[in-house]
């Protein structure tokens, strides 16, 4: 189905997001995992794109078999990097094929980080260009979500200039936002009262990553730009080296954010699983729902 009748369908959305694994093995244990998940009832999980070639195509295979052997709703992840027109044009057309009708449409970032981003000769340089694409060449065979920052994307000079540019991604045809990881729910509340300010008029997705290991989370934090608020970290200070001790801080916090965020009544929830499925699980039996359509009843759905 289709991000937008899936939006239709459920008044909160909630999706999980995988990383495509580097070995067979690997990707074996991520089905497995997704399988539990799959208990879940997630409206739709989604799998990143990333910037070496063999991941690229374990992305498209992941999604197929999430979606033929698991069974789930997907959405497969795509960047400019390194692309022509014509190529991406090639890589939908595949998706299509496959039954794959969603996309999470992104510009990406250069593999090597201190270059910056370049787009490739007869590509695309930002992410609102890739929807134009989808919107152009395939009309509304696709549903397609789009990035947004709430504490504003890390190359932007200004939040306001950096709404103007969500503004234009949802303008080409994006059917919803889902956000960048962030801890501190007034960030989110805040971007989607400029969301609205700024007529972007389609459903706002809240990502949330439990903290799963100290390192981690300040290798995400460094490069997705987003604060780590004092009291989280004095925890996860508290914690110390004991990876136990801060995964438990992470699903703490992370629950305490989805409970706030469901009594606000959100458009849905988007976990960024890191290929675990533990994690989510324990975050949903803390809110004492079995299940995604028990975790909606919560937001009063
Ligand atoms: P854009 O929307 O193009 O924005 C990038 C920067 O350019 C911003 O500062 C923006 O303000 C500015 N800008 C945008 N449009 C214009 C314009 N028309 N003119 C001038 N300036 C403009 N990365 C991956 O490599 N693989 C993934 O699978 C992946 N999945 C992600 C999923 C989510 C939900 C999120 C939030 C991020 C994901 N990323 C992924 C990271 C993302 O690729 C980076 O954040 C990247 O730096 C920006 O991508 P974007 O699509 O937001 O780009």
């Amino acid at each position: 189905m289709r991000i937008a009748e899936l939006l239709k369908a459920n008044p909160v959305t909630f999706s999980f997001e995988f990383f495509p694994p580097k070995n067979e093995s690997a990707v074996d244990l991520l089905l497995a995992r997704a399988e539990q998940l799959a208990k879940l009832r997630p409206t739709f999980v989604s799998v990143t794109y990333g910037a070496g070639g063999t991941t690229r195509d374990r992305t498209r295979d992941v999604v197929v078999r999430l979606q033929d052997a698991v069974g789930l709703s997907t959405a497969a992840h795509l960047t400019c990097v390194g692309h022509s027109r014509a190529e991406l044009i090639e890589i939908l057309e595949t998706y299509l094929q496959r039954g794959v009708t969603n996309i999470v449409a992104l510009r990406g970032d250069a593999p090597n980080a201190s270059t910056g981003f370049q787009p490739h000769p007869d590509g695309l340089t930002h992410a609102n260009e890739l929807v134009e694409l989808i919107r152009e060449r395939f009309g509304d065979k696709f549903g397609v979500a789009v990035a947004g920052y709430p504490e504003g994307h890390p190359e932007t000079p200004n939040k306001i200039t950096d709404l103007d540019n969500l503004k234009r991604k949802v303008d080409a045809g994006a059917d919803v936002v889902v956000t960048q990881l962030f801890f501190d729910n007034h960030d989110f509340y805040d971007f989607c009262e400029r969301c609205e300010l700024a007529k972007i008029d389609v459903p706002v997705i809240a990502g949330i990553m439990p903290v799963q290991s100290r390192k981690g989370i300040m290798r995400m934090a460094g490069l997705c730009g987003s604060r780590i608020p004092a009291k989280l970290l004095r925890r996860l200070d508290r914690a110390g080296d004991n990876d136990d001790e801060v995964a438990k801080v992470g699903i703490d916090w992370a629950t305490q954010q989805c409970r706030d965020l469901l009594e606000h009544h959100v458009r849905g929830i988007h976990f960024y699983t890191l290929n675990r499925s533990t994690t989510t699980m324990e975050i949903y039996r803390r809110l004492g729902a079995s299940d995604s359509e028990a975790l909606a009843h919560l937001a009063g759905a």
